[in-house]
């Protein structure tokens, strides 16, 4: 069995245990850096307080993370391996690149607008760079390729970066994650991928639960993909108990091997902080590292669900996704 990329070197899949399978140590939109009054970058401070929500998810068993970060939303590999070392904590990485709305594509585009480069190729070229020899000058090389589309469409730099994605996929053998817009697009992600000759093991379409459609669901399963429920705490968008509701109907149907769990927390966003009104507070309420282990897995058990299921799920699919199986 191959080994699986962390932050710190190459791990043996089977100390992976308990994982997270999308989560962010540092994220932050692109913009923040322009803000006078956002707080300094002081990674040795960011290391403390990814720490501070951190600890309850490892008391709970949490034993690896992965880090859904793309290189446009601000990833910052020193303060994922400071956090590593501190918590005794596996993190897998990412290279890869954000939607066209959220991301930060002026340079690419202007390249290509200018002829100098294509956008695929430039992209594709990148994910390499890091795959192959590591990000930066820090030798840490990505466990995964993110990718990301918007709402009810791939737009044209989120078609490159998937195209480019499935190209450095095959040849590395990395799986890639996926950020759906509002679980929207999941079957044309799937698709598009597998058409470019990605085997669907190796596939992770992301932010599934934000969509309660059985019938979406198995469209997107039935391509052999792995699927994710990783939004779970951010009642603002989809209500946790519809997320529960409609992860139970799918258990129900089977397809415990092809369903991984998650909550897409950051632990330390870019900025200049500030925090919203009570009543947007209440609709994150539970929205954490721990979110899962206190309410979500007792609400599955109460509807049924086995052990054996939630083991499949958190322990079993990620290494089995991480290793392309
Ligand atoms: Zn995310």
């Amino acid at each position: 069995m191959g080994k699986i990329n962390t932050v710190l070197g190459p791990i043996d899949p089977e100390s992976l245990g308990i994982t997270l399978a999308h989560e962010h140590i540092v994220a932050g939109y692109p913009g923040w850096e322009c803000d006078p009054l956002a707080r300094p970058y002081n990674q040795g401070k960011m290391i403390d307080v990814c720490l501070r929500s951190l600890e309850p998810a490892k008391n709970c068993g949490v034993n690896a993370i992965i880090d859904a970060t793309p290189i446009d939303l601000s990833r910052d590999v020193d303060v994922m391996r400071g956090v590593s070392e501190k918590l005794q904590i596996h993190i897998v990485c990412a290279t890869g690149r954000y939607m066209e709305s959220g991301g930060n594509w002026m340079y690419l585009k202007q390249r290509q607008r200018n002829k100098i480069g294509d956008m695929k190729t430039e992209l594709y070229e990148s994910f390499m760079k890091e795959l192959t020899n590591g990000i930066g000058q820090s030798g840490v090389k990505p466990g995964v390729i993110k990718v990301a589309t918007g709402l009810n469409c791939i737009f044209p730099c989120e078609e490159a970066t998937l195209r480019a994605a499935a190209q450095a996929s095959k040849e590395t053998g990395t799986p890639i994650i996926t950020h759906t817009e509002d679980g929207t697009m999941g079957p044309e992600q799937a698709d598009l991928l597998i058409g470019e000759g990605v085997s669907p093991q190796k596939i992770m379409i992301g932010h599934m639960c934000g969509n309660s459609s059985l019938d979406y669901q198995e469209d997107v399963l039935r391509r052999g993909v792995y699927i994710a429920f990783d939004r779970f705490g951010l009642d603002l968008f989809v209500p946790d108990q519809v997320r529960i509701a409609t992860l139970v109907g799918l258990l129900g149907m089977g397809y415990a091997d092809r369903i991984m769990m998650s909550q897409d927390f950051i632990a330390c966003g870019h900025g200049r902080g500030g925090r919203p009104p009570e009543e947007e507070i209440k609709k994150v309420i539970n929205w954490s590292f721990t979110n899962i282990f206190r309410n979500i897995i007792p609400a599955l058990k109460q509807s049924g669900i086995s052990d054996d299921q939630i083991k499949t799920m958190t322990v079993d699919n990620p290494k089995r996704f991480l290793i392309g199986i």
